[in-house]
């Protein structure tokens, strides 16, 4: 039996989605074309998993592979749901993450967050972490032997949770995890496959704009391009898409 679309959620989502593009795009209806079953269920990540998850998390707080686990105040492992079908990865803490040893918690992660409600999903629905773990001083980009030494615990957590779809934010993430050096707008857009390692399958990788571009760079082209990269991962997974038209 074919499942009708949740009518509260989808009106839900258009609100989202007017406040996310708020003078830059207007919503106006879901595509007809669009598949609209509810996300497939997902078989309950295992306890193990789960178990593994959590030894990451605190492996993380005790590591000091690299100079910037003396530097940090919190390590930032990463959050979320383990059965999430979608992990939205970053670049590395900043501040105010940092500070609360959550990722994407600043004026960036505000951004996200309305970003992923205009996804119709929740925050912890999906998963949410970083290249790196530390915060790098005064924000400056992760240095490659920093990335060396800590990406082996993203690599795993990818592994575990498996999701559908990784959505990379920024330049950072997306060269880091595709081993390219394409810039972001050559990334963007499509996409990619990531590989979790020998006899696991290639994951979807889409790459957009971070979110702390977006704000820098805050036009109604960069929203619409955002928009459509997470359109195009909400119609891989079969979720309700949106359509919006610029003003
Ligand atoms: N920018 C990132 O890349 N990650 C965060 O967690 C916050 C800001």
């Amino acid at each position: 039996m074919v499942k009708q679309p949740n009518i509260n959620k989808v009106a839900r989502q258009h609100v989202e989605m007017a406040e996310f593009f708020s003078g830059g795009l207007t919503p106006k209806s879901t595509s007809p074309t669009a598949p609209m079953q509810q996300q497939s269920p997902r078989p309950p990540c295992s306890p193990q998993s789960i178990k593994e998850l959590e030894d990451i998390a605190e492996q993380t707080r005790q590591c000091r592979k690299c100079d910037l686990g003396s530097l940090r105040t919190n390590a930032v492992p990463g959050e979320g749901s383990p059965a999430a079908r979608i992990m939205f990865i970053g670049e590395a803490p900043g501040a105010d993450e940092d500070a609360q040893a959550r990722p994407f918690v600043g004026r960036a992660g505000q951004l996200l967050d309305r970003m992923i409600k205009a996804c119709g999903l929740k925050r912890d629905e999906v998963w949410i972490g970083n290249i790196l773990k530390c915060r790098p001083p005064d924000n400056r980009d992760p240095r490659p032997e920093e990335v060396i030494a800590c990406l082996p615990y993203l690599q795993r957590q990818i592994e575990l949770i498996n999701p559908d779809i990784i959505v990379a934010l920024g330049a950072h993430a997306a060269k880091t995890l595709l081993e390219t050096t394409k810039s972001i707008g050559q990334l963007r857009g499509y996409f990619h496959e990531y590989y979790p390692g020998i006899g696991h399958r290639p994951i979807k990788l889409m790459a957009t704009y971070h979110p702390a571009y977006l704000l820098r760079n805050y036009s109604d082209e960069n929203r619409r391009r955002v928009w459509e990269d997470l359109k195009k991962v909400l119609a891989e997974l079969g979720l309700p898409v949106p359509q919006t038209s610029a003003k």
